[in-house]
């Protein structure tokens, strides 16, 4: 018996609507009833009403990498949970080894795993060990932490802090001292007339902020390998690579927030596995449990581990005294060992690479039929449709528009993902159907696009 079946969906919903605080929804927007869904299997949902979807968002926000119903993983999540439940991590356990071992396996130069339970709270942990950095090495003094604009990192205050995205942040002031925003690195909306040699120019932008503060005063730069929520943008040639320079040059640590990224969505295990660069820190949380559980990672070098342990034993307080109640416990990392089985076993990386071409080709037609789409982008299944009222100006088309694509899709039974209230203009749509999602999957998914935009379009 479900422990649910003493209420009948009415009763349920109604719950719903008077008690639950819906994450980034006014109120007015719950009152109409959202869709519950109470099924899903692969990539296919199912809503409390019996309506069914073919979800090309991974969960709406590129969680579930490896879909749903995956009875391999709660398997190995039940068997760990009654053997063993808790223990904090400060203690060890047989999963948190485990899958650090394994994930480092896919991350060469990188040493260390520590765990925690969101994105945020990884991008948290990564701050919190600049810092420390800064104390024990610089006097306190190089601590300061660059973002860069369009970039989002989190909801806790010190990642909000670091999020270039106004809309999302600027009700929450005061933030957090010592973080310092850089210029995006966009170049469909560049900065520069000439596009020439964008990427290395962009990175520029960065320097000369680093300059301005002082290359002594700077502990780390943040950056999304590929930015997700602020609008899918790749980077151009060179862009990382010299961000990795000019970062070594200043002896300033690179944080890669892989939150998005990470686990295969580009079509390698990393993003920044793309571009031949080295981290020293990187963050990752969605895809490493595909959904199954709440579980992040910080990893990071094995010189940022020695840094934060050494002269341990002379200053009391010389290591990294820091702790996550759930973090590493033991559901998991139980979770993420099987869902990076699942990865390998079912090629799912090759799978996202190949068919993420396959769809992003697919996107450039709809491009060529409606001039409404002003641009498409993205690596693997981590893809995005810009709308602009014209191709020329770029002027960025109504978020309404983005909305009744939306919901058009979703009618047909489709659901794709948009920026939500990220900054100014909210004109893009996000595609990122689970990695194990097939060739016929994306060309509905994609006929449904098309659909959608016809209708949308003729009734502008
Ligand atoms: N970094 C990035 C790039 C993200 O997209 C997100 C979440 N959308 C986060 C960090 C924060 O993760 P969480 O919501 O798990 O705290």
């Amino acid at each position: 018996m479900s422990q649910y079946s003493e209420y009948t969906n009415d009763q349920i919903k109604a719950f719903d609507k008077s008690s639950v605080w819906h994450h980034l929804t006014p109120g007015a927007a719950a009152e109409n009833g959202l869709p519950m869904f109470v099924k899903g299997k692969g990539l296919d949902l199912w809503d409390i009403d019996g309506n069914q979807y073919l979800d090309a968002s991974a969960g709406g926000v590129w969680v579930t990498n490896t879909g749903y119903g995956r009875k391999e993983i709660v398997d190995a999540m039940s068997e760990q949970l009654l053997e063993l439940n808790f223990f904090a991590s400060a203690m060890a356990n047989k999963p948190a080894a485990v899958f650090a071992n394994r994930l480092l396996e896919k991350m060469p130069g990188m040493q260390r795993v520590f765990y925690s339970s969101s994105g945020s709270e990884a991008n948290e942990k990564a701050f919190k060990m600049v810092r420390q950095i800064s104390h024990k090495k610089y006097g306190g003094k190089k601590n300061k932490i660059l973002y860069r604009e369009r970039d989002y990192h989190g909801t806790t205050l010190a990642a909000l802090s670091a999020t270039g995205q106004s809309q999302r942040r600027d009700q929450f002031g005061p933030f957090v001292p010592g973080f310092v925003e850089f210029p995006h690195c966009f170049e469909y909306r560049s900065q520069f007339e000439d596009t020439t040699d964008y990427g290395l120019k962009a990175a520029q932008l960065m320097e000369e902020v680093i300059l301005r503060e002082g290359p002594e005063t700077v502990g780390a730069v943040i950056i999304e390998p590929i930015t997700a929520g602020g609008g899918i943008i790749t980077p151009p040639d060179g862009y990382l690579k010299a961000v990795e320079q000019i970062c070594k040059k200043h002896h300033i640590l690179l944080i890669l927030d892989e939150v998005v990224c990470g686990l295969g969505r580009t079509g390698k295990w990393f993003g920044y596995q793309h571009y031949d660069i080295q981290p020293d820190i990187v963050t990752m949380a969605k895809g490493v449990a595909s959904g199954y559980a709440a579980i992040s990672c910080t990893v990071t070098t094995e010189a940022v581990y020695k840094m934060l342990q050494e002269d341990a034993s002379d200053d009391k307080l010389g290591y990294f005294r820091d702790i996550s109640t759930y973090g590493g416990c033991l559901a998991g990392p139980a979770a993420a060992i099987a869902n990076m089985k699942i990865i390998e076993d079912e090629n799912l990386i090759e799978n996202c690479a190949a068919l993420g071409d396959v769809f992003l080709a697919g996107l450039q037609k709809l491009k060529a039929k409606y001039p409404i789409i002003g641009d498409v982008r993205g690596k693997g299944l981590l893809l995005g449709v810009e709308l602009v009222r014209d191709h020329h100006t770029k002027e960025p088309e109504d978020e309404s528009v983005a909305i009744k694509i939306f919901i058009a899709c979703k009618q047909a039974g489709l659901l794709i993902g948009r920026t939500n209230r990220s900054f100014e203009h909210n004109n893009i749509l996000n595609m990122s159907p689970a990695l194990c999602v097939s060739e016929a999957q994306i060309e509905k998914i994609l006929s449904i696009l098309d659909q959608a935009f016809a209708s949308v379009t003729a009734s502008k």
